[in-house]
């Protein structure tokens, strides 16, 4: 038995100030490289420690005899490392969707000088190819049992060879000096005339088919790729008529110096049938309801160049398939703006009323046919840099004088080159070596972190795991689930000395273990004062992977048990992450908690406060909820410790019960985790998700100790970030932890006059320790026209962009204010952009007609959908809505439409879809009038995936999709399982492409029509019409009238 007599948190190595640390990295490691640090080693801490509290008592205790025994020997051998692999190659699969294809970022050799070539993009992860041993056959979607016996093999995905989309023998990396040939730019291009219903009744048949443009409607179009060429297509240019002249029309006023619009662009006009001024529409409109915009996809792959003649080209839709070209301006990927020209004045900007923002995911998933980024090293003396603004070396610095100066793209100052990075200019004035500097010629390029950007060494990977054990966890199967997820993904931990984990157990008590290998086995240390919590051992309790696997394999197998009988309800889970915070202190690193029941006891308990809110439900119309704000400042300050010390948490909530998200969610939101949320937790069918969640989690590609900084041209400024960070300081974001789905918005403004026909620049600087402890500096730069034309900001809008800002700007307004004034908001932000579009630069100007701009055509339904969305219905629970607000803080720009405006697809007849290039079938839109009695169908939004069965659907086809032969089967927990024959396997086909295009094990339910899961599904009809919103028809109508009554 061994006393817990560890040193107390206040002892800290003393290369470690975290204060020195933060400081470090905001002022001086992004800024001033060229200034060493102040207190590089750190100086003393403040003798007021937060956790300096005197030792108080604590107990460590054997384990009984029925907990577990030494493994017999050689039972959990785990072999030294397989391969020496350069530190950043990840070789293991790195997700739920198809894991080999991704490269990771970064997958070079680290040593790799500023001119080496990168391998072929699959150089790095080849290992991955392989399905991971040990996994059965990928037919069952079902979730692992959850006996000690089966904790081994984990469901997996199933093996690439399906879901690999783009062409698998695509060469992607390209002979220096051959570009691939692609077609124009998407945008101008592909302009197409949606040419909608006539102003009248009677003329509908004359109308044009609505605009073949891809979800959420830029109109990039792209031809499927040639096999096995995907450099070898072009975009084909569409020939689409102009709209038809409307007699009577009038010419736009002359604004701003617009000349005539485009002749490819088009607008799709609608012309619903209006009353009389002033009359009440009855709700019967003339439109053809098959004719007004909707999102139409595009299966094919867009291959996009970011860069063409030395002008930006316009990003493919987020949602689309897209392959990119670096030949500049980093991929849309890492950054995208609202506008793809930015104006020249703050006039033009207001006038527009749209907003100016980036939309930044530094680490986003590449595709897999892209060429990795390559890492530069500048030696010791680290990346070159302009000395006033410490913006990074990129291709838009331009160099004179022969090459010994250069000028800022970022602040327009003058440096003097480095001597040794000097180069003469070519005759075009570029520097002759510009095509083989990656820093001079790509848009995003890693540079290698000198001593300069790091306070202290780069963090290891430290994993602690902390799982609810309280009665209620146990007893709905939770806890084994987590505990069956947790050793699943133990074997995807990166291997190597750098790699250490933890593990802690807690109901009113926290339980800590010992995992030392001397130790016959685990031994478990009690922590009984949940209001002052401390942590029992210092040293032990977090251990190197490699010493400790077998007790803790042999730990999780046995938690279930060893708690089985647990009587104890409370749950002290403010305490145990305190606790657990506490034993990483030193490190930082990942805290990944399972959580079960409402925080009842301890250090930041909660209370039952949702029951008290229920009774004023009407109340919450009018004015902000206050239950879905935090309950109190407490776990708000332990968050902010957290992040101070490097430590990102992550919270898996598996419960059946009201758990307050709105204040657990303070903790991850505020250090760079993530929410995972199952209610109401069924071990039948969340198991599954949840183990394919924490793989993903621990698996995908990510950073730790981080700092974000985005900077940009004279004449801009960053406003605002929003995300999931800690803000210490507003020029910059810290991040303890960022993986490759976090998305950070940046709000712009202009505070200058921009030149006509000059450029502005963007640069987002991450730096960040890899998981094997390489410190990194990823830089994406990216450059964009600047114009004084209203018609050009409409025709370089960037829909997916706009509206994911629009999502993420009405979810954080959603716990301060009342709902009616947000969906109002939403809606007046809608029509004051149509309104400027319609005003300033339409050309058909019938004043019966909408006319909305062809990039903008889906803002109208988009609009709709999140007004009548969850998150600003009060219909809900309010967990369901915190959690809807904190899914989207960090979501990504081709995850918000599809959060939004779901995915809806007819499955009862896929046996007759043969022969189509896509596997997913083309979605119907969003109206319970496509929803037959004798269909069945399938509707997803990237989280979520409801399978609806329709009263009258075939019993065969039933049987053989779902494996039940009548509506009444259909189950309260539903897994999908693969049966013996095609269309099962189809339809787990289309489920698993859904899974990888979404990077998320969607949670499947059934639905029928009668019961609240049918109510649930139809709930996601945004166009029809519900208590709170108009139909899709009457909406148009509505900002119509809206519009009309601007312009007169
Ligand atoms: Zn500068």
């Amino acid at each position: 038995m061994t006393a817990p007599r560890g040193p107390r948190p206040g002892n800290v190595p003393p290369n470690h100030n975290p204060n020195a640390l933060a400081d470090g990295m905001q002022h001086l490691q992004i800024n001033r490289p060229n200034h060493p640090p102040t207190n590089p080693t750190g100086g003393p801490r403040p003798s007021a420690t937060p956790f300096g509290q005197p030792q108080a008592p604590s107990f460590a205790r054997d384990l009984p005899a029925n907990r577990p025994g030494p493994p017999p020997p050689g039972a959990f051998q785990r072999g030294p490392p397989q391969t020496t692999l350069p530190p950043n190659i990840v070789s293991r699969p790195i997700g739920p969707e198809s894991p080999a294809i991704r490269p990771p970022p970064g997958a070079l050799p680290s040593a790799l000088g500023p001119r080496a070539r990168p391998p072929g993009p699959f150089a790095a992860s080849t290992g991955a190819l392989l399905p991971p041993s040990g996994v059965s056959s990928s037919a069952s979607n079902g979730p692992p049992g959850l006996g000690p016996g089966t904790m081994q093999g984990g469901l997996r995905f199933p093996p690439p060879s399906n879901t690999m989309r783009p062409p698998a023998g695509a060469p992607p990396s390209q002979p220096p000096g051959i570009r691939p040939p692609f077609g124009s730019p998407p945008a101008s291009t592909t302009s197409v005339t949606a040419q909608l219903p006539p102003p009248f009744p009677g003329s509908t048949h004359n109308m044009s088919p609505p605009s073949s443009s891809s979800p959420f409607a830029s109109p990039a179009q792209a031809m499927p790729p040639p096999m096995g060429a995907p450099y070898g297509m072009q975009t084909q240019p569409r020939q689409v008529a102009p709209p038809s002249a409307v007699p009577g029309s009038m010419q736009p006023p002359m604004m701003f110096g617009m000349t005539s619009p485009h002749p490819n662009q088009a607008e799709a006009a609608i012309t619903p049938s209006m009353g009389h001024a002033g009359s009440v529409l009855t709700g019967q409109s003339r439109v053809d309801s098959s004719q007004i915009p909707r999102p139409i996809p595009n299966s094919a792959v867009i291959l996009h160049e970011t860069r063409q003649g030395n002008k930006a080209n316009p990003p493919p839709p987020a949602t689309s398939d897209y392959i990119v070209w670096d030949t500049g301006n980093c991929s849309p990927r890492y950054m995208r703006c609202t506008i793809n020209q930015i104006p020249c004045t703050v006039d033009l900007l207001t006038t527009s009323a749209m907003q100016l923002a980036l939309l930044v995911q530094p680490l986003a998933l590449p595709h897999p046919s892209e060429q990795p980024i390559q890492v530069v090293d500048f030696g010791e003396s680290g990346p070159v840099r302009c000395s006033r603004c410490k913006g990074y070396i990129n291709p838009f610095m331009k160099f004179i004088d022969q090459g010994r100066r250069f000028i800022c793209n970022l602040c327009g100052y003058t440096d003097e080159t480095p001597r040794d990075y000097h180069c003469n200019l070519g005759p075009d004035g570029r520097r002759r070596d510009a095509d083989e500097r990656p820093e001079l010629c790509r848009g995003t390029v890693e540079f290698v972190a000198t001593k300069e950007y790091m306070l202290r060494d780069p963090m290891p990977a430290v994993y602690f795991f902390l799982i609810d054990v309280s009665m209620n966890a146990i007893q709905t199967g939770a806890t084994a689930a987590a505990c069956s997820a947790i050793s699943q993904v133990i074997s995807d931990l990166p291997e190597g000395p750098r790699t250490f984990v933890g593990i802690a157990t807690f109901d009113s008590t926290i339980h800590f273990y010992n995992l030392k290998r001397a130790l016959q086995q685990p031994l478990m240390l009690i922590v009984p004062d949940v209001q002052d919590v401390y942590t029992p051992l210092q040293n032990d309790v977090i251990v190197q992977l490699s010493e400790c696997c077998q007790h803790l394999e042999l730990l999780l197998e046995n938690i279930p048990t060893m708690f089985e009988h647990n009587r104890i309800a409370d749950s002290a889970f403010g305490a145990a992450v305190k606790a657990a915070f506490l034993a990483m202190k030193n490190t930082g690193g990942k805290l990944l908690v399972f959580q079960s029941v409402l925080p009842s006891i301890g250090v930041g308990a909660l209370s039952a406060r949702e029951a008290e809110g229920r009774s004023s439900v009407s109340a919450a119309e009018k004015e902000a909820h206050k239950l879905l704000q935090p309950a109190d400042k407490t776990l708000k300050t332990m968050a902010i410790d957290f992040a101070e010390y490097q430590v990102c948490v992550d919270v898996f909530l598996t419960t059946q019960s009201y758990v307050d998200i709105a204040s657990i969610s303070v903790i991850p939101k505020t250090t760079g985790g993530q929410v995972y949320y199952y209610f109401p937790f069924s071990a039948i069918s969340d198991t599954a998700k949840l183990y394919n969640d924490l793989r993903w989690n621990i698996t995908r590609p990510q950073g730790l100790e981080a700092v974000m900084r985005v900077r940009c041209s004279q004449g801009l400024q960053v406003h605002e970030y929003s995300g999931n960070y800690c803000k210490r300081v507003p020029s910059d974001v810290d991040l303890p932890a960022i993986d490759c789905d976090k998305t950070i918005m940046v709000t712009l403004k202009l505070d200058d006059k921009l030149q006509d026909g000059s450029e502005c620049s963007f640069q987002c600087a991450l730096l960040y320790t890899t998981i094997y402890g390489q410190r990194r500096i990823r830089v994406s730069t990216f450059s964009l026209p600047c114009t004084t034309m209203l018609s050009d900001l409409f025709k370089s809008a960037d829909l997916d962009t706009q509206f994911a800002c629009i999502l993420k700007q009405a979810a954080s307004e959603v716990p301060t204010a009342p709902l009616p004034q947000i969906r109002e908001h939403v809606t007046n932000h809608c029509i004051n952009i149509l309104y400027s579009y319609r005003k300033f630069c339409a050309t058909v100007s019938s004043s019966g007609q909408l006319i909305l701009p062809e990039a903008l055509k889906l803002l109208p339904l988009c609009t709709l959908a999140l007004v009548k969305g969850t998150g600003l219905r009060t219909d809900g629970q309010i967990d369901n809505r915190s959690f809807w607000i904190n899914y989207v803080s960090s979501l990504s720009v081709s995850l918000a439409g599809p959060w939004v405006l779901p995915r809806l697809i007819a499955i009862h007849n896929l046996n007759t879809k043969e022969n189509e290039e896509s596997l997913i079938p083309p979605p119907i839109p969003l109206s319970s009038e496509q929803i037959s009695d004798n269909g069945i169908y399938l509707l997803e939004n990237g989280e979520d995936c409801l399978i609806y069965v329709g009263n009258s659907a075939d019993p065969g086809v039933m049987h053989q999709l779902l494996g039940i032969s009548s509506v009444q089967e259909v189950p309260a927990q539903f897994v999908l399982q693969q049966h013996d024959n095609p269309l099962s396997k189809k339809l787990n086909d289309i489920i698993n492409d859904i899974r990888r295009q979404r990077c998320n094990y969607l949670r499947l339910k059934l639905c029928k029509k009668g019961d609240s899961s049918g109510m649930l599904f139809f709930s996601n009809m945004v166009e029809d019409k519900t208590s709170i919103g108009l139909p899709y028809v009457e909406f148009l109508v509505h900002i119509h009238r809206h519009i009309q009554s601007k312009m007169a």
